[in-house]
C-alpha cells in the first residue's frame, strides 16, 4: 500500500504566560491509502492538537516547533495560506465531536453544505445544492430536500452528526479526521454512525484518522492504533497487536479498565491510578513513570527508547529494552 500521510517527529508547543506546554513531543506515524488509524489516549494527551496541526487549524499560542507532515510527499507545514485552503476541504477534512458547536445556527443545512462546495470547487449554485442533497441521501438522512431548508436546532443529535459527516465528505477528501465523532451520542446512534463511517470509507477508499478515548470504537473500525500519553506515542501497531499483545504498561492499564464480554461475572474493572502529567512541568524520563507499577530507577531519569517488536508494532518502554538485552 502507498503512503498517504507521514508524520515525522512532530513537535507542537503552546507558549503560555506560565511557560511552554509541550503538547506534542515528537510523534511519528504513517497512514497508507485506504487505511483507518485510531489515536487513543486520555484527555490532554495531545491527540486533538496533532490533528488540528495536520489540518492547519492550530491556533496561537500553539506553534509547531519541529518535524514534518508529509501528505502525498509534500510537507504540509510549508504550504502557503492559499495552498492550505485548497488542502483543507479538498484533500483532508475533519468531523468534530459536537456538531451543535460546529454548525452555524443561523444558516440552513442546505446553505452550509452548498457553501462548503462553492468554497472549494468551481461549480454553479444549483449544482452545489443538488450535490448537497445527494450527500445527505448518502449519509442516510431521510427526506433530504426538506432537511436542506431546516436549521441545526431542528434536527436530532444523530442527524446533526450525519450532516457533519456529509460536510466532511462533500469535497471527496483523501483523508478524513474524525475527532471523537460519536462521544456525544447514545450507544445505538453511535453504532449507526460508526457503521456509516466504515461503509463510506470502504466505498471511497479514503484514509481515516479516528481520534477517541474509547477502545471499543477502535476495535470496531480501525486497522491500526497509536496509543498516546503525555504528548508522545507510547505504543503503536495493528489492532490485533494492541488488543491481543499489548506491551506498554499504559496500554495494559487501558485494557484492564475496559469492560470485556468474556469477563467473569463479577470481574472488577481496574482503573489506572494517579493523575495525568502536568504538561507545564513534565517529569524527567518516562511520562508514565509516576503511575506505572513497573517503574524502575532508570525510568525516572531517562526517556525510554522505542523498541521495534516487528511488523510495525513499536513500544517505548525501558521494560522491553531490558528484556531485549537479556534475550540478546
Ligand atoms: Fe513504566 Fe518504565 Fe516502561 Fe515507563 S519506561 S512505562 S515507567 S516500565
Amino acid at each position: 500500500m502507498d503512503k498517504l500521510l507521514e508524520v515525522k517527529d512532530l513537535k507542537v508547543s503552546f507558549f503560555t504566560h506560565a511557560g511552554e506546554v509541550k503538547a506534542v513531543g515528537g510523534i511519528s506515524y504513517e497512514i497508507n491509502h485506504g487505511e483507518i488509524m485510531g489515536i487513543v489516549g486520555e484527555s490532554g494527551s495531545g491527540k486533538s492538537v496533532e490533528a488540528y496541526t495536520i489540518i492547519g487549524l492550530l491556533q496561537s499560542p500553539g506553534k509547531v516547533v519541529g518535524g514534518e507532515i508529509l501528505f502525498d510527499g509534500e510537507n504540509v507545514l510549508e504550504y502557503t495560506p492559499e495552498q492550505m485552503e485548497d488542502f483543507r476541504g479538498n484533500k483532508v477534512s475533519m468531523i468534530f465531536q459536537n456538531p451543535m458547536t460546529c454548525l452555524n445556527p443561523v444558516y440552513s443545512i442546505g446553505n452550509q453544505l452548498s457553501e462548503a462546495i462553492l468554497c472549494h470547487q468551481k461549480v454553479e449554485k444549483k449544482e452545489a445544492w443538488d450535490k448537497s442533497i445527494e450527500m445527505l441521501k448518502l449519509v442516510g438522512i431521510n427526506n433530504p430536500e426538506k432537511r436542506m431548508k431546516q436549521y441545526p436546532h431542528e434536527l436530532s443529535g444523530g442527524m446533526r452528526q450525519r450532516v457533519m459527516i456529509a460536510m466532511g465528505l462533500i469535497c471527496d477528501p483523501k483523508l478524513l479526521i474524525a475527532d471523537e465523532p460519536t462521544t456525544a451520542l447514545d450507544v445505538t446512534i453511535q453504532a449507526q454512525i460508526l457503521e456509516l463511517i466504515k461503509k463510506l470509507q470502504e466505498e471511497r477508499k479514503m484514509s481515516v484518522i479516528f481520534i477517541t478515548h474509547n477502545l471499543g470504537v477502535v476495535a470496531e473500525v480501525c486497522d491500526k492504533v497509536s496509543v498516546m500519553y503525555a504528548g508522545k506515542i507510547v505504543e503503536q501497531g495493528s489492532v490485533d497487536d494492541i488488543f491481543y499483545n499489548p506491551s506498554h504498561p499504559y496500554t495494559l492499564g487501558l485494557m484492564r479498565s475496559m469492560p470485556r464480554v468474556d469477563a467473569e461475572e463479577y470481574e472488577r474493572l481496574i482503573p489506572i491510578e494517579g493523575n495525568p502529567v502536568d504538561m507545564l512541568n513534565p517529569p524527567e524520563g518516562c511520562g508514565f513513570g509516576a503511575r506505572c507499577e513497573y517503574c524502575m530507577n532508570i525510568c525516572l531519569r531517562k526517556e525510554p527508547p522505542t523498541i521495534d517488536l516487528g511488523n510495525g508494532h513499536r513500544s517505548s518502554c525501558w521494560l522491553l529494552a531490558s528484556k531485549q538485552k537479556e534475550e540478546a
